[in-house]
């Protein structure tokens, strides 16, 4: 599923290709994904508009038009973006296509068709209104973690106010907007600090540690245009850092750093990736409960429904 990297990819590669242009028409085959405002007042809005920019805000796109609207699209699981010729046919998993004032087509490609749509706009301030025209559409978001107010001093405020496990508070995207599952798992490694490890119970060097990490896997996973593991791919094609990655979805290889077996747990239903050399849980955190969850089966396939991959990369092209 795109994260950060991969949303901030599409945001870089979409801009060139749609800013300056108007939106000169919209057609949709499944107006489910449209959740803001009602079809009808969408498609009427939204055509007309120009587009001046193109930005990211947690997983989100969010293209600023004319007139203070903003039309934000979260590609969700399977979304793919491409701006083509209208002569170049689209499969059937083409489900929305925003014709531009240059002749291309803006095309939202989605297998699964769990991704959004929805035409807002901004108040004065910038802030982007929400559904009920009052409310911020990213108010329950947390801060974005490559952004330069994000200091090594707010990431130690937010974490000591919360409680819970690293791994689900990297999740959270109340805690910090953009992770998943793939750089949670890899910053906890760089970090050397457990999945399971009680956020309250870090040391100022751990903290330290983790927020460098969380930082840097995002800035090479941008750098890498993103990992292509199950459908992510963005306007230039796929990204290139699912080479390399160090622990995510690597179950039995060799951890890169002390070379034994890399781990895999379900935690909140997610498949977490770690080394259980480099990644120690201190002793008085094995509870009874980590241990059980600890010796469960994690392998790829080795209980029902663990092993299932969202998407696979074969059936999802064209
Ligand atoms: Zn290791």
């Amino acid at each position: 599923m795109p994260e950060l990297p991969e949303v901030e990819t599409i945001a870089r590669e979409l801009a060139p290709r749609v800013v300056g242009r108007t939106i000169t028409g919209f057609k949709t085959d499944w107006p489910r994904a449209i959740k803001h405002p009602d079809l009808i007042a969408f498609a009427r809005e939204v055509v007309g508009r120009e587009v001046l920019d193109v930005a990211r805000r947690a997983k989100w796109l969010v293209l600023s038009l004319s007139d203070r609207a903003v039309l934000a699209i979260q590609v969700k699981m399977t979304g793919q973006l491409f701006v083509v010729p209208p002569e170049i046919v689209g499969d059937r998993h083409v489900h929305h296509v925003f014709s531009l004032s240059d002749g291309m087509e803006l095309r939202i490609r989605d297998t699964r068709k769990f991704g959004r749509l929805g035409l807002y706009r901004r108040d004065e301030a910038g802030r982007v209104l929400g559904s009920d025209e009052a409310s911020e559409l990213f108010a329950g978001h947390g801060p974005e973690p490559l952004d330069e107010a994000f200091t090594l001093r707010a990431f130690r405020d937010r974490t000591r106010a919360r409680r819970g496990r690293l791994k689900p508070l990297l999740l959270d995207q109340s805690f910090l907007a953009g992770i998943g599952n793939i750089y949670a798992d890899e910053a906890l490694w760089r970090a050397q600090l457990h999945p399971l490890r009680s956020a309250a119970s870090l040391r100022p060097a751990d903290e330290r540690r983790l927020y460098l990490a969380i930082r840097e896997v995002l800035d090479e996973g941008i750098a890498r245009r993103g990992s292509s593991i199950d459908s992510y791919t963005s306007l230039e094609g796929d990204g290139q850092m699912q080479e390399s990655l160090d622990i995510y979805q690597r179950t039995g290889r060799p951890c890169p750093r002390c070379a034994r077996p890399t781990r895999r747990i379900v935690l909140g239903a997610r498949g977490t990736h770690f080394c259980s050399w480099c990644q120690r849980l201190p002793a008085e955190q094995r509870t009874p409960a980590v241990r059980r969850l600890l010796a469960a089966p994690g392998r790829r396939g080795a209980s029902p429904g663990s092993g299932r991959r969202s998407g696979q990369r074969g059936s999802t092209k064209a």
